[in-house]
């Protein structure tokens, strides 16, 4: 009976909720209709899906099919063993993505996870990760933005997934300035000791797989899975949201 209760609760706050905060659209941020959609079913069509063929590595999409790996994947060797990324990074992606981490749209992380797990959930099954680990943010980033966007992100991944989410296993030990700018070089440099493991936390996993929000040149993902990989980790996977397009 208690549980009947809590349910019908759960469902009255959600209407009030519906009613009083409606969910926007992570593309043109109006109003989704109709009530219960995650997004406009136009807007949807806006996003670059990744598709075939996509990079081996890191997941990116390539512009020809001769290639396996992408030119940044060519030229370097990385920690993870394989990334899966939703879409390509381009302009109506960075703009929903920014209004999730800047402006605090929690809402968009739902229908991100969703389609992370309707485009992957069978290779997310494949790699058996035992945890999701967001890759973590400074404290004093996280104590500005309020929230940890990649968090956000694997909890509901995981949540939709049956996965649970180690969201305290990795520290970011030091804060970076934006890299968005900076070469692979710079990035490496400027990375350096930005990770490490918990200390009060065992890290006694087999696989793990990270999640972010944005790859880019793999860097920041690699620097934790180089962490994980030093810390007795055997396979680390890596899954984002967006992913910048192919240099070669
Ligand atoms: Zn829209
Ligand atoms: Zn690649």
């Amino acid at each position: 009976m208690r549980g009947k209760y809590a349910v019908c609760i759960q469902k009255f706050c959600g209407c009030v909720c519906g009613v009083l905060y409606p969910r926007r659209c992570p593309v043109c941020m109006e109003i989704v209709t109709p009530r219960g959609a995650l997004i406009h079913a136009e807007c949807k069509k806006k996003l670059r899906y990744i598709c075939e063929p996509s990079c081996k590595r890191c997941g990116r999409q390539l512009a020809y099919m001769e290639k396996e790996y992408c030119g940044e994947c060519r030229k370097r060797e990385f920690h993870y063993m394989r990334g899966y990324a939703v879409w390509q990074y381009e302009e109506n992606i960075r703009r929903s993505l920014s209004g999730f981490k800047y402006h605090s749209r929690k809402e968009f992380a739902d229908f991100y996870a969703a389609e992370a797990v309707r485009l992957y959930a069978g290779r997310i099954r494949q790699e058996d990760p035992e945890v999701l680990v967001p890759v973590p943010v400074h404290r004093a980033r996280r104590a500005g933005r309020g929230f940890n966007q990649a968090q956000i992100l694997a909890q509901g991944i995981g949540r939709l997934m049956g996965i649970p989410v180690d969201a305290a296993c990795l520290l970011r030990t030091k804060q970076t300035m934006r890299l968005k700018d900076l070469g692979r070089r710079e990035r490496a440099k400027m990375l350096k000791g930005a990770f490490a493991v918990n200390p009060a936390k065992k890290v006694d996993y087999h696989s793990v797989m990270l999640v972010d929000d944005i790859y880019t040149t793999g860097s920041t993902a690699d620097a934790c899975a180089a962490v994980l990989r030093r810390a007795g980790v055997e396979k680390v996977t890596v899954l984002c949201m967006a992913i910048g397009t192919s240099v070669n």
